[in-house]
């Protein structure tokens, strides 16, 4: 990693996920000491230092159960605004003087840009026409374009003014130390990796599922649906970790080369394996059309035709307006060769089932079978459970990381092009479909 940052550009200082996530970072972020450099936001609002310090201090109480105040200040004291428009020169001849004001001449700088996509490229134009690129780090939120062909004309224009090494593209469950969590798991152990293929994994089910609906996000969800929203970036970089080679080291190209690797034996996936739903009510919220036919829900089948998962499918399942809310991993195992036990329930044993939960709670449960007390060999499931909370204490949130590895200059958890490529790849036939989605009952798993 590195060399570290000098200063901080913050686009979007005034908009939703500023509020919400970017803010509430930077405040922990500055309670232990890891935010020590100049923070410049950048929006149209026309605030004065004190609208920008109550939006901070709002959006930190917002988030935060107990705020220290003096860290609240320092971080108050530490941000400044430069306000204009991305579409004028003006405004980054004016960031261009802050920078040089708060961080010195020739300041490495982190340029964060959390603004709606059509703008970042509008963006970078802007720092390159006064000069910012040369000693600039482009970071980039989701979503990195909207298919492969989008993705690459992004990353070609943004190529033009920064190389790929300062060049970090956002996929914030990279950012998530629960999906680190799962190399830990899989490579620091021994236990593991001997059952992780084929001749013992039966099949691989992953949940993703969100117990609340698009709620006021009707235009922005209406132009995206699950598929883009969820599977094409976090559920396929989550899958990757579950199921690539070991990584030589665990240095970021490593750790990419290997999810590369595994992406890249994905089969792009079959529209006749896929099953996409809308929760009834969806085209009645506001922002979404009448004659809608946006997924909120999808299951599909993956297959990964490589020498340790060719023949195990992969069943992946996400949407909104569903029971729980929850993000599963479950591997389930083979049956044993032949059943000597009656179980307590009818029918075969249930097989031995590993479930990697990684929000709310993360942690790991073995379902096993044990014997169930009294007479004849009757056997029970029984659930073997980790609380990693509860275990290990509370982790990290993924902004926080996300900010800290941008200043640090650490790119192992943001998307690399080529990795970014393979997920487009992979979801491609199934992007803009116009059949209409099944419908399903809000609070139930999906079309039956
Ligand atoms: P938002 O609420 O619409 O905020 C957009 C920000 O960009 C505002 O600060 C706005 O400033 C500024 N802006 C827009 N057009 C501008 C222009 N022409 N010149 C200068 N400033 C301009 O958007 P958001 O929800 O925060 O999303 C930002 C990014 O994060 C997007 O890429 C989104 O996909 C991503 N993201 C958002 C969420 C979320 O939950 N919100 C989650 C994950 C990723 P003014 O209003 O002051 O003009």
């Amino acid at each position: 990693p590195g060399p570290a940052a000098d200063a901080l550009v913050l686009y979007g200082v005034t908009g939703d996920l500023a509020r919400k996530m970017i803010l509430p970072a930077l405040y922990r972020l500055t309670g232990r000491g890891e935010l020590t450099v100049p923070v410049v936001g950048v929006a149209r609002s026309d605030w004065d230092p004190a609208a920008l310090h109550k939006h901070i201090e709002d959006s930190v109480r917002a988030a935060e159960s107990d705020v220290d105040d003096g860290v609240l200040d320092k971080l108050q004291r530490s941000v400044f605004m430069v306000s204009g428009d991305y579409n004028d020169r003006a405004t980054f001849q004016r960031l261009a003087d802050t920078l040089r004001e708060k961080a010195g001449a020739d300041a490495l700088t982190v340029h964060y840009m959390a603004v709606p996509p059509a703008l970042f490229g509008t963006v970078a134009d802007g720092l390159a026409d006064v000069g910012l690129t040369d000693r600039a780090r482009l970071v980039v939120e989701k979503p990195f374009g909207h298919d492969l062909a989008s993705a690459q004309a992004l990353n070609a224009q943004l190529r033009k003014h920064v190389p790929d090494d300062r060049l970090f593209r956002v996929d914030h469950y990279l950012g998530k130390e629960p999906v680190e969590d799962l190399l830990v798991f899989r490579f620091a152990n021994t236990l593991i990796e001997p059952l992780w293929n084929r001749s013992w994994v039966d099949r691989i089910e992953i949940t993703m599922a969100e117990n609340f609906d698009v709620a006021d996000r009707g235009s922005f969800y209406d132009a995206v649906g699950t598929i883009r929203d969820v599977v094409q970036n976090h559920l396929l970089q989550v899958l990757a970790y579950l199921t690539m080679e070991a990584p030589q080291t665990d240095s970021a190209d490593d750790q990419r080369d290997a999810k590369y690797g595994l992406l890249h034996a994905v089969r792009t996936v079959d529209p006749a394996e896929v099953v996409r739903g809308q929760y009834t009510g969806y085209r009645d919220v506001r922002g979404v059309a009448p004659d809608s036919t946006t997924e909120t829900f999808v299951a599909l089948t993956l297959h990964i035709d490589n020498w340790r998962w060719s023949g195990v499918p992969v069943h992946i399942r996400a949407g909104k307006a569903l029971p729980e809310t929850v993000l599963d991993l479950v591997v389930v195992l083979k049956p044993p060769p032949c059943s000597l036990f009656p179980t307590a329930g009818d029918g075969p044993a249930p097989p031995n089932r590993i479930r990697l939960r990684l929000q709310p709670d993360a942690g790991i449960t073995f379902f096993v079978l044990a014997k169930q007390p009294g007479g004849g060999d009757v056997a029970t499931e029984l659930p073997v459970s980790v609380d990693f909370r509860a275990a290990l204490g509370p982790v990290y949130e993924a902004y926080e990381r996300i900010f800290a590895d941008a200043l640090a200059g650490d790119p192992t958890h943001f998307s690399r092009m080529d990795n970014l490529e393979e997920a487009w790849r992979i979801v491609g036939p199934i992007l803009d479909q116009t059949t209409p989605p099944l419908p399903y009952a809000p609070g139930t798993w999906g079309p039956a």
